[in-house]
């Protein structure tokens, strides 16, 4: 069987017009003079990659596959592949013009789309489908992270409001704001364990709410904040379900729900690879390409070969979720693992062959306008983010005993 995503004389109409839409609204061209980095609020890269979000969802091709009616595109997963292979050629695609890590379509908006009444999802969905909104994700604690189970902060019925106390950590994307936060939080202190748990979407902006920062690897200015919850009085509309579905969180938490979202990231070629290979076939050190040096060779090589592996899980995955089947299980984990350890060696490789340039970010004497730096240091910050590498080789061991979850 093929698996593989190949352009019918359909899909090649369809990829033309995604490319002349885009041409006219997000331009190849556009260069972003500030840090690659650090999207803060006000900065150049902050406002146009929010408004090149706000173009997308408008049409329909922020959530091409999630339901019309909710503000998505109502589109194939074949023509959602296009669009977002299209997206993934213009420049700083990589940091946030698609749905790279709000959040949102990986994590909450599927819990909001399983969850949800029907008014909460007309609500709610559209604004977050058409990229008007964001929001973070509200899990971990300090004390908890990958049981999540033992969240303390509480959200206490009191009439018509949740009170919620409490505080989550890491908290953030690479905006450096948000309009909500999707939290999870203990809803009934003395019921059991995995019967307790509630979800929430918080309006940031409610009395009772602060934040700090806390400095992380992957930028030195945006990145995480720990977010603080004192007799935050919510009302009862923004718990999610409704009533009867107070302490149901956990279900869905926990659950492999049917979702509208596909993920194609790890099918996109690797842009700092192609670079990397550009560069060493156009750079001569001692008089011979780069490319020609057997050590260079054979990293680039290595590199090569788990991008192709890493691309492979990406396919299997796709195609289990597009056929609704369930090969095994341990199948997400083990991709999971193999990507983040992958990233991390693809920098040890870069550093290798560039030397001190593939480590700065200074555009004197930076390469690939500091991308290679960030290559660096973001993968180490990422390899814990979602979930933990032991967590995740333990998910596939259970799997492989037949031991169930
Ligand atoms: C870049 C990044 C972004 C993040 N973004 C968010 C976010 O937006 N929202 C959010 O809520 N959280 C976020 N997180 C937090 C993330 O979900 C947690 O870091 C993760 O769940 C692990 O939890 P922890 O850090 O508390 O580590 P712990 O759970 O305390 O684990 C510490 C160590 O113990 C190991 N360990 C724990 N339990 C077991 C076990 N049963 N068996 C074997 N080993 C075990 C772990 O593997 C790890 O090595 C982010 C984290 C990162 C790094």
């Amino acid at each position: 069987m093929d698996f593989e995503f190949r352009d019918t004389p359909k899909l090649a109409k369809f990829r033309k017009e995604v490319r002349a839409w885009l041409d006219l609204h997000i331009p190849m061209d556009f260069e972003i003079p500030d840090n690659p980095h650090d999207i803060l609020p006000g900065s150049t890269k902050y406002e146009f990659i929010r408004t090149a979000r706000h173009k997308l969802g408008a049409k329909g091709w922020l959530a091409p596959t999630w339901p019309k009616k909710y503000g998505g595109g109502g589109l194939s997963v074949e023509e959602a592949y296009v669009i977002e292979s299209e997206v993934a050629q213009r420049p700083w695609s990589h940091f946030g013009i698609g749905d790279y890590y709000t959040g949102f379509f990986d994590i909450f908006g599927p819990m909001l789309y399983a969850l949800g009444t029907e008014e909460q999802k007309k609500r709610f969905l559209p604004p977050f489908l058409r990229g008007e909104v964001i929001g973070w994700t509200g899990e971990s604690e300090p004390d908890c992270g990958s049981d999540l189970a033992a969240v303390k902060t509480t959200a206490i019925r009191d009439g018509d409001d949740y009170v919620v106390n409490g505080s989550k950590i890491w908290l953030g994307s690479q905006y450096d704001n948000a309009d909500y936060i999707f939290l999870v939080a203990v809803t009934d202190p003395k019921a059991p364990r995995h019967r307790n748990i509630g979800l929430f979407l918080v309006p940031i902006g409610l009395p009772g709410i602060s934040k700090v920062h806390v400095p992380w690897m992957r930028s030195m200015h945006t990145g995480a904040w720990q977010v603080f919850f004192e007799n935050v009085r919510m009302p009862v509309e923004y718990l999610i379900g409704g009533h009867e579905n107070a302490a149901n969180g956990w279900r869905v938490v926990s659950s492999a729900t049917r979702l509208p979202q596909i993920r194609f990231g790890f099918l996109i070629r690797d842009r700092n690879q192609e670079f990397v290979l550009a560069y060493c076939q156009e750079t001569k050190r001692d008089g011979l390409p780069l490319s020609q040096d057997s050590d260079v060779r054979e990293a680039l090589a290595e590199v090569e070969i788990q991008l192709e592996i890493r691309r492979l899980f990406a396919i299997r995955q796709n195609w289990q979720a597009m056929t609704g089947s369930r090969l095994a299980g341990y199948e997400a984990a083990q991709s999971g693992v193999h990507g983040k350890v992958t990233a991390i060696k693809q920098a040890e490789a870069y550093s290798d062959i560039l030397g001190p340039a593939a480590l700065i970010k200074e555009p004197e004497w930076a390469l690939f306008e500091g991308n290679l730096e960030y290559q660096h240091f973001a993968p180490v910050a990422h390899a814990s983010a979602g979930t933990t590498q032991e967590i995740s080789k333990m998910l596939m061991s259970r799997w492989v005993c037949r031991a169930g979850d």
